[in-house]
């Protein structure tokens, strides 16, 4: 698998992660699956309820909105993106909740070094999977 991210996507990203600091930034991934690529057409940024420096929690109601908008758009949902104050691979809680939701893309950002960096579960293992990035 390939995740596909507009170079305005990962501004995007880049800004709310920094606006956020030092809380963690989230937000979910829409787009299309195409063959073996993750294309992302749109980001929701979602609040951190937990207002945490290493831990994220998304409102579940802004994540119900979401599907729901992303459904009505023909949308699929292609993952979760956060911000991490340490180095933009999945930390052992973020593993843990990686096993619940399945084959979604995990896209990283490290607030410390800027990288950004994508992830998955394939057979109960996490590995990093290329990600390009569009302009
Ligand atoms: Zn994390």
């Amino acid at each position: 698998m390939i995740l596909r991210l507009r170079s305005q996507q990962m501004h995007l990203l880049r800004e709310e992660a920094r606006k956020s600091l030092p809380v963690e930034a989230c937000a979910l991934l829409f787009g299309r699956l195409i063959d073996d690529e993750a294309i992302v057409t749109k980001v929701v940024v979602a609040p951190n309820l937990l207002k945490s420096k290493v831990r994220f929690e998304i409102d579940p109601q802004t994540v119900f909105n979401a599907f729901e908008e992303a459904e009505l758009e023909g949308l699929c949902f292609v993952g979760l993106f956060h911000s991490h104050p340490a180095p933009a691979r999945p930390s052992a809680v973020d593993i843990q909740y990686m096993k619940l939701w399945g084959k979604a893309v995990w896209l990283i950002l490290s607030s410390i070094k800027g990288n950004l960096a994508a992830f998955q579960m394939n057979n109960d293992e996490v590995i990093e999977i290329p990600l390009k990035i569009n302009n």
